[in-house]
């Protein structure tokens, strides 16, 4: 039964593992709101079903790109005949549009730790354009006002959940061909899976688990996992979660027991496999590399649409970008302060302000990249001294740079359509959105040749009038200023040349289709 259809209530028929107690809590007799998706008669058969693990998901909750993944990508393997069930914390920050909405499914007591402490799940529903979402719901690890607090928290958590969402799926009877987890916070779902739940409906899944980001990983000492998790003795070897002398790891026992990794591009799935990437995980991820895949990611292409943005001042398409684009520039420039002047070249930057944007490399050269004629405007939070070198550009350079020092849907959504170039010098960078965006809005990237930076935007060559952007190689400051510099160089002296760039950004396919046939495929591998 396609899971959307409504809400499936199970309990006294349903299988689950001994320790798994499951109490007989009667579900609210309750249909979910839901918004239907015409169904496409061409779908490729045969239909998959799928959850997706993890841990935020916007609108919900989102504090990076794997929140817009975890929204984008169900949606687009719906169309590609999956049937998809997402399931998230029910963080008390989610706003209240949603809670309200979400209809009670049921509820037990599951085991957790060593000492036999069980611990309530309960089930609340969402069905939103064809997709449904299962919160799982304990006041006692999500009630902060935010998602992630510190590891001492975070580890049990993140335990319970992982636990939580595998005996959720048995309680709702809903068998998956495909448990597809997403970094860290859900690395332990094919652990406790192969540990626990084997010989239970949800074992005959095949798990997936992708790395958004493998800078972060879990790892804590080993007596607090045993504790949290009850996990048997041979969980903590060091080829399954054990790192150093006395740490277990979450994502590298996840990396150990699923049965494909993937991660979100391509030159990443390849980096990591080398000691400068590998974030220690480097010879663990070459032993598992026979089942690591890279799969680029997308943008949901209605939320990035600047045609029906209702976020911006002048909506456009490619044909009429290059005037549009001028009137958002304009508004932009009131809005935040800056001399008036469509003629200036806009240059962006939207990121968390962190070592691995390449940050260092932009505070090195900024008084270079400020002249006359180039206005630069920030939006991002993050570390402290960034934040405050941002902003004391900002009172360097009044009208001239502006410093948004906070996280803004709205805005994000101004500076991609007004400005005319985006930085993104990462570090390392597994994927990227922000240069995904910024293409289809035609705002042409200036980005390091790393992960999917180096995947999806193809440098511009001057003789032969292609590519999407400007590139740079080596983590060198130097490098970005030349790349800067070079892109002012085409803005300034061959304009044509530069708004030709601008329609080629807005026509390139950036949206989510390409991907999920991949990720279906990588599916269909796994189960036939
Ligand atoms: P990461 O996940 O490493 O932060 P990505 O490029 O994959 O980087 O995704 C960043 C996402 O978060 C993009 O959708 C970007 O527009 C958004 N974003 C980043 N910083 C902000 C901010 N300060 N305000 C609004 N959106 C932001």
């Amino acid at each position: 039964m396609p899971a959307k259809k409504k809400i499936i209530k199970k309990e006294a028929e349903q299988e689950v593992k001994e320790e798994v107690v499951v109490e007989a809590a009667e579900p609210v007799a309750e249909e979910p709101v839901v918004e239907e998706t015409p169904i496409e008669e061409t779908m490729p058969q045969p239909r998959r079903s799928v959850a997706f693990i993890g841990s935020e998901c916007y609108p919900f909750v989102k504090t990076g790109g794997l929140g817009d993944v975890m929204y984008a990508l169900p949606k687009a393997l719906i169309r590609q005949n999956c049937d998809v069930k997402v399931i998230l914390p029910r963080y008390a920050c989610i706003k209240e549009q949603f809670q309200e909405k979400m209809v009670y499914v049921g509820a037990f007591d599951m085991d957790l730790c060593s000492d036999g402490r069980s611990f309530y799940v309960g089930i609340m529903e969402y069905v939103w354009d064809g997709v449904v979402y299962d919160f799982i719901d304990n006041e006692e690890f999500f009630s902060w006002g935010k998602p992630y607090t510190n590891l001492v928290d975070d580890i049990p958590k993140f335990c319970y959940f992982a636990k939580a969402a595998l005996a959720a799926l048995n309680y709702m009877n809903w068998t998956p061909d495909i448990i597809h987890c997403h970094d860290w916070q859900a690395a332990l779902v094919p652990v406790f899976q192969r540990a626990f739940f084997a010989d239970t409906p949800v074992g005959r899944a095949k798990s997936i688990l992708t790395i958004h980001n493998l800078r972060f990983q879990g790892i804590y000492n080993i007596p607090t996992f045993k504790y949290w998790t009850n996990l048997p003795e041979y969980m903590f070897d060091y080829s399954v979660m054990k790192q150093g002398y006395e740490d277990a790891n979450m994502l590298k026992g996840g990396l150990a027991c699923c049965d494909m990794i993937t991660t979100v591009s391509n030159t990443y799935a390849g980096e990591i496999q080398t000691p400068f990437f590998g974030e220690n995980l480097d010879a663990h991820l070459r032993y598992h590399s026979g089942k690591l895949y890279g799969i680029v990611n997308g943008i949901d292409c209605d939320i990035w649409d600047a045609n029906t943005d209702k976020l911006l001042p002048a909506n456009y398409t490619a044909a009429n970008v290059i005037e549009q684009k001028k009137k958002n520039k304009l508004e932009l420039q009131k809005a935040f302060g800056l001399e008036e002047d469509e003629n200036k070249m806009v240059i962006g930057l939207i990121s968390r302000l962190t070592n691995q944007k390449g940050l260092d490399l932009i505070t090195q050269i900024f008084h270079q990249v400020i002249d006359g004629n180039t206005q630069f405007v920030l939006l991002g939070t993050g570390d402290g001294e960034y934040e405050d070198a941002f902003r004391s550009y900002e009172n360097t350079y009044k009208g001239t740079v502006c410093s948004n020092i906070m996280y803004d849907e709205g805005r994000a959504h101004q500076i991609y359509a007004a400005s005319d170039a985006l930085l993104v010098p990462s570090l390392f960078e597994p994927c990227g959105l922000t240069q995904l965006i910024a293409m289809r809005y035609g705002t042409v990237p200036i980005v390091r040749e790393t992960g999917g930076l180096k995947d999806t935007v193809e440098p511009y060559n001057e003789f032969e009038n292609t590519g999407n952007g400007f590139t740079f190689d080596r983590y060198e400051a130097w490098l970005l200023l030349d790349a800067i510099n070079r892109a002012k160089t085409l803005y300034f002296e061959n304009r044509k040349g530069w708004d030709e760039m601008v329609v080629r950004d807005m026509e390139k396919d950036v949206s989510w289709e390409v991907s999920a046939k991949q990720y279906r495929n990588l599916y269909l591998q796994l189960r036939p």
